[in-house]
Order: C-alpha cells, then sequence, then structure tokens
C-alpha cells in the first residue's frame, strides 16, 4: 500500500498578497531596518491593546531578551513548567540563571499554582507561563502570587496570539509577553518573534539588546558628534527583516480569521470526540477565548495496556495512515540537558509524566479542509477500533502495564 502524504499538525498560510507585500520591500531601499519593522510592532501592540513592542529574529530571542530586560542574571532561578518547547527554559541558562521545572495540570497541561509556590525560594526571580495549545493559563491567580511573592511574570504566549482571558488579550496578561512567529504558529514572519508590554523602559531595553547593545542619542551624547554611540551591556544581533515583517503586517490582518478556523476545526473535533470511548479532548478553563495551536487529545484506556503504548500505538497507526500527529511535548527535566546540569530527574513533576504519556496532537492550522478534518477523526476512528480489538484480544500486552 503506497504512504498517503502526511497531514502535518501545523501549516502556515502565506496568500498571494503577501507575497505581493514581501517582494515590493525586497525592491526597496529597506531590507533591514527600515520602516516595516515598526509598522509590524505598532500593528502588534495595537492587537494586544499594549503600548509597546519590539520584534526580533525569533521567539526564542524574545523570551531570552524578555530576561534581559528584567535583569534575571548568574545566581538567580526562574520559575518554568515542564511541559513546554525547550527554548522556555534555555533562555533562562542563555541569561545564566537556573531553570526550576514545575508542574502542570493533569486535564490541560497549564501550570500548577500549587507546585509553583512550593518552587519558590529565595532565589526565584521571575515565572514564565506558557499558554500551552493556546488556552491562556489562570493568570488571576498567577498575577497575584506573583505580587505576592515579588517576581516577574513573563508569558510565553508562542501559542495563544489572538486569545484571551477574561475578555482582556494575551499580551495585556503579564508584565511582558513573548510571540513567536515560526510558520506552524498563528501569524508567520519565516522566524520572527516579538515582546509586547506596558513598560516601554523595558521595551527600549530590549531595542538595544538586539541591536549589540548599541545605543544612540543618549543624554551625554547631546555635546558629542553625531555619530556617536556607546555600548554599555552586551547586545546580540537579534534583529528581524523589513520583509520578513512587511510578511508578518499582511499576515497579522488576517489573525482574527486564523482564529475563527482554528476554532471551527476545534468544535468539530470536540463534538466528534464525545463519540470516542477513552478520548477525550484537553480540558477547557472558563473564562477564556483559545487560540487552538495546538489541538491536543488525552487516551484514559478502557485499556490494560500502559497508557504510553497505548498512545505509541495509536500514533503509529494514524502516521501510517497519513495523519501527521504529534507528541507536544516530552517534559523537559527528563532530558538528558536539564539532569545533568540540574540535577533533574523523572518523579519530580509527576502529574506532567503521567499527562506526557497520553497525549496526541491532531493536525490544526486555518488552511485544513473540511475532507482533512473529516479524515482525521474518520482515520482515528479506525485506528482506535482496531487498537481497542487487539488490546481485548490481548495480543499487545497480555500482562497489562502500569506507568505509575
Ligand atoms: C515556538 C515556541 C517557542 C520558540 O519560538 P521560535 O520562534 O521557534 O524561537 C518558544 N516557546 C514555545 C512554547 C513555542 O511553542
Amino acid at each position: 500500500m503506497p504512504e498517503p502524504s502526511l497531514l502535518p499538525y501545523g501549516h502556515q498560510w502565506v496568500r498571494d498578497e503577501d507575497i505581493q507585500a514581501v517582494r515590493d520591500v525586497l525592491r526597496s531601499d529597506w531590507l533591514t531596518q527600515g520602516p516595516k519593522v515598526e509598522e509590524f510592532e505598532k500593528g502588534l501592540a495595537s492587537y494586544c491593546g499594549v503600548r509597546s513592542c519590539v520584534a526580533v529574529s525569533s521567539g526564542t530571542a524574545a523570551l531570552h531578551a524578555a530576561l534581559h530586560a528584567l535583569d534575571i542574571r548568574r545566581g538567580d532561578e526562574v520559575i518554568v513548567p515542564c511541559v513546554t518547547f525547550a527554548a522556555t527554559a534555555n533562555a533562562v541558562i542563555y541569561q545564566g540563571a537556573r531553570p526550576v521545572f514545575c508542574d502542570v495540570a493533569e486535564d490541560a497541561l497549564l501550570i500548577d499554582l500549587d507546585d509553583l509556590e512550593r518552587k519558590i525560594g529565595p532565589k526565584t526571580k521571575a515565572v514564565i507561563a506558557v499558554d500551552y495549545a493556546g488556552q491562556p493559563c489562570d493568570y488571576a491567580e498567577l498575577r497575584a502570587l506573583c505580587e505576592r511573592h515579588r517576581l516577574a511574570l513573563v508569558a510565553d504566549a508562542c501559542h495563544s496570539l489572538g486569545a484571551s482571558y477574561q475578555g482582556r488579550r494575551v499580551g495585556q496578561l503579564a508584565d511582558l509577553t513573548i510571540f513567536s512567529f515560526h510558520p506552524v504558529k498563528a501569524i508567520t514572519t519565516g522566524e520572527g518573534g516579538a515582546v509586547v508590554t506596558d513598560n516601554p523602559e523595558w521595551a527600549q531595553k530590549i531595542r538595544i539588546f538586539r541591536h549589540h547593545g548599541i545605543e544612540k542619542n543618549l543624554p551625554a551624547s547631546s555635546s558629542k558628534a553625531p555619530w556617536f554611540y556607546e555600548i554599555r551591556t552586551l547586545g546580540h544581533n537579534y534583529r528581524i527583516t523589513d520583509f520578513q515583517c512587511a510578511l508578518g503586517l499582511k499576515q497579522l490582518e488576517t489573525l482574527e480569521e486564523r482564529i475563527a478556523r482554528r476554532r471551527f476545526i476545534a468544535n468539530y473535533y470536540q463534538e466528534a470526540l464525545k463519540a470516542f470511548e477513552g478520548i477525550r479532548p484537553l480540558a477547557l478553563r472558563t473564562g477564556r477565548d483559545h487560540a487552538y495551536h495546538l489541538y491536543v487529545i488525552k487516551i484514559d484506556g478502557p485499556t490494560r495496556m500502559s497508557p504510553e503504548n497505548l498512545r505509541d500505538e495509536l500514533f503509529a497507526e494514524l502516521r501510517a495512515r497519513g495523519i501527521g500527529v504529534q507528541v507536544h511535548y516530552i517534559p523537559l527535566h527528563l532530558q538528558p540537558l536539564y539532569r545533568q546540569e540540574f540535577g533533574t530527574a523523572p518523579g519530580m513533576c509527576p502529574k506532567a509524566e503521567r499527562a506526557f504519556t497520553q497525549i496526541l496532537s491532531l493536525p490544526i492550522f486555518p488552511t485544513m479542509t473540511q475532507r482533512e478534518w473529516e479524515r482525521v477523526i474518520d482515520t482515528l476512528d479506525q485506528c482506535w477500533d482496531k487498537l481497542k480489538c487487539r488490546n481485548k484480544s490481548g495480543i499487545l500486552s497480555p500482562q497489562g502495564g502500569n506507568t505509575s
């Protein structure tokens, strides 16, 4: 049987007019650091309802820059959920600080506030909240907790651009919020990212950080030559190009439609999954509008197989039938790097470790067709039936299994 082409879990949406906008910039005088960067920043700040936005070369650079703005340094600790992309923790390490991994709620995979409070120590300076799959975290409680312990709150909103919490857009919910414009995210610039904040001083620090630490127009330079500049802190080349921002501006025009399409597909999945015994969507919290960067299902039986084996079998069956499912993510504290460098180990975040064995991300992206989303559910139905039958007859795991 020939392998059907793989339906990916995420895909960009680039229109002809987006391409035209990029082409126009390529024919102009400015390929980088031109007018489109500022226009894109203004557009994004206005969409989010915040004062300042700084666009950078990636979401990872945005995380790094946000922690620089907060003066996170060697000796500090920053708490991050263990279920996230590696960049969330790596940005902490770039600043010489220590990432402390926090457990997540088993049903929604959002940061667990009780475990968070337990992990706060004298060196803790900040928390990075991750709006996993596109659902905003419990910001009211998070903000209260951070205020009580005098911690800065950074939102890693790489999944949740376009989402809101109690009627307030993501971008306004933390001290600094970061976005990524990687092709699978809500809008794309190829590679790219941004930091939004209501604090113009932090925004200014990030602009300097983005460009090697070079500062012009300092108060002290008014008596100096017009070319005068000073470097007082170490920066990077984290600039984004003008043609990327031209693309970003066009993409921003369609952000609402992108989110609406994702929500439509998510609703279809949500309804369809009601008929599946043993498969559920992630829990939805009240008072928030989800951006559905990911559509994650949890597999929880009925079965005599260990959950992980069942998930892996289902993954293989779906992949063999062209459904590009994924697993987001292996909990970071289980990765060799953090185990070696920071002494993390299995057992430190039990809820995340359990949930991880049961999760699978189904394809969801704005250009998906009805045929495609129906194919996902039909194929899931076939594979799940097959697995349940095989499982009942005890072919795969006659002893059963248990990961706990
Ligand atoms: C995509 C992503 C990032 C990193 O963004 P890049 O633009 O790829 O550097 C960081 N955190 C999360 C949760 C992400 O999904």
